[in-house]
């Protein structure tokens, strides 16, 4: 069978006036069940050629990476061009040929001229290069500054570039992780706001939906294959990293544009992007059995998983509420989440339009509007001489005392009591009474405003 898979071979290609019909000699036919397990046979051979020559290779399907090390560009040129010469013999003794337009290099270096990695890739076959390379070798304009020279058999230049992408994840020069950042936001931003669009047709379900939405499409995107990454960010990048997740979760519950990142977060039960990628680092070494240390604890290869996985999780949670509670922003979440563990349990707060806004005291209040220059006073109008806040309006403004009533009148049906504390609000048994006060509050104040129009 597999003779025949190899042999006699063609492809036909018919329109409306012509059938042709080609003999095929070389490849695998595209999408077949054989086709990679050919290739790999095949590639392990390249693979093995390339170790017998001490070069460092990987190798993805066809797409081909050699690393090569060096101090200077000169260096970087000699071994650049054995290992490209190695491969370009060997592609040509299998009848084929390296890819002009897909292969290129790029040097890659860790900070001014201190030991660090440099990185050549070349599409079917890159080049990647370590040591003290200094920056001459990156700026390719005049005055001798150039990039290294390395080519292929046919004379022609591998063509340089500052950033090349390999398996999604984007390498710049300095690896300044930048680039890769930037791309992988407009990506996961891009795909999310689409489909988001699609759950908004049934106006009823979005919370739930765009969650989905945000760990499957948006976090997936942009932290892709960060276990490869991560560690590349500089502390001042991975928490800047935390901007991007703002527009995804102030869609997620509808929220004010003036709410901080800390209390989206939190309403919305999301860890903050830069911790979500530290777990997912650590994760990632804990998979692969690699050791690594956190804060005098140890991992290892023979650590067990399941356990080093709560632990990590702790930790980052625990990193999580330090930050939350010496945060100078998001007074009034804090009042009803105290404890940001304790709010990823919650699965039954689903953020909306209104309780949004009492949840984070961003919204339809005076307080908050005159902060943002939006009320020419914070004042409430119920005359209690106190300034318009979600606390207030919810607490004991008695503009909204028959709505209280109501909602005392079902909480003592079921038992229980008015909730002394804004956190108390939120548990599992009153957040269902909690979130028709909400909507209710802002109706009125939305028909009040109408009706004075
Ligand atoms: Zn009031």
């Amino acid at each position: 069978m597999i003779d025949s898979y190899l042999k006699d071979r063609k492809v036909t290609v018919s329109s409306d006036y012509e059938r042709v019909e080609r003999r095929l000699h070389k490849g695998c036919p595209q999408g077949s069940i054989l086709g990679p397990a050919f290739w790999n046979l095949c590639a392990d051979d390249l693979l093995q050629t390339i170790a017998r020559e001490e070069g460092k290779a990987f190798m993805y399907a066809d797409d081909l990476v050699i690393l090569i090390e060096g101090e200077s560009r000169g260096e970087l040129e000699k071994s650049g061009q054995h290992m490209t010469d190695i491969v370009c013999r060997w592609m040509d003794q299998q009848g084929m040929r390296v890819s002009k337009s897909k292969t290129e290099q790029i040097v890659l270096k860790s900070g001014g001229n201190k030991p660090g990695r440099a990185k050549t890739k070349r599409g079917k076959r890159r080049v990647t290069t370590k040591g003290s390379v200094t920056g001459s070798l990156v700026n390719t304009g005049a005055g001798g500054k150039r990039p290294p020279t390395i080519k292929l058999t046919d004379g022609s230049s591998i063509k340089y570039g500052d950033t090349v992408k390999y398996l999604g994840v984007n390498l710049s020069t300095k690896l300044t992780m930048n680039k890769h950042i930037e791309y992988m936001n407009a990506k996961g931003s891009r795909l999310f706001d689409r489909l988001a669009v699609l759950c908004r047709s049934t106006w009823g379900v979005p919370f739930g939906c765009i969650k989905i939405l945000y760990k499957g499409v948006f976090i997936l995107t942009v932290l892709y294959a960060a276990g490869a990454w991560g560690h590349l960010l500089s502390n001042t990048q991975a928490e800047s990293i935390q901007s991007l997740q703002r527009q995804p979760l102030m869609k997620m519950c509808r929220g004010y544009s003036t709410t901080s990142t800390a209390a989206l977060q939190v309403i919305n039960g999301e860890l903050p992007l830069d911790l979500h990628l530290k777990e997912k680092m650590f994760l990632y070494k804990i998979r692969k059995g690699l050791p690594f240390t956190v804060e005098e604890m140890v991992f290892t290869e023979t650590s067990n998983k399941p356990k080093s996985k709560r632990i990590i999780r702790t930790k980052i949670l625990d990193e999580w509420q330090q930050r939350w509670l010496t945060t100078s922003e998001a007074g009034t979440t804090k009042k009803f989440f105290p404890s940001v563990a304790e709010r990823l349990d919650m699965s039954w707060i689903k953020p909306n339009h209104y309780t949004a806004q009492f949840l984070t005291g961003h919204g339809d209040f005076k307080e908050n509007l005159n902060r943002f220059r939006l009320a020419p006073d914070p004042w409430c109008e119920c005359a209690a001489g106190t300034g318009e806040s979600s606390e207030h309006v919810l607490m004991e403004c008695s503009l909204y005392e028959d709505i209280r009533e109501d909602i005392l009148q079902e909480l003592q049906t079921k038992g229980q009591s008015w909730p002394r504390s804004l956190a108390q609000w939120i548990r599992e048994d009153t957040y269902r009474h909690f979130e028709e006060m909400c909507r209710r509050i802002l109706r009125r104040k939305e028909e009040g405003r109408a009706q004075n129009a």
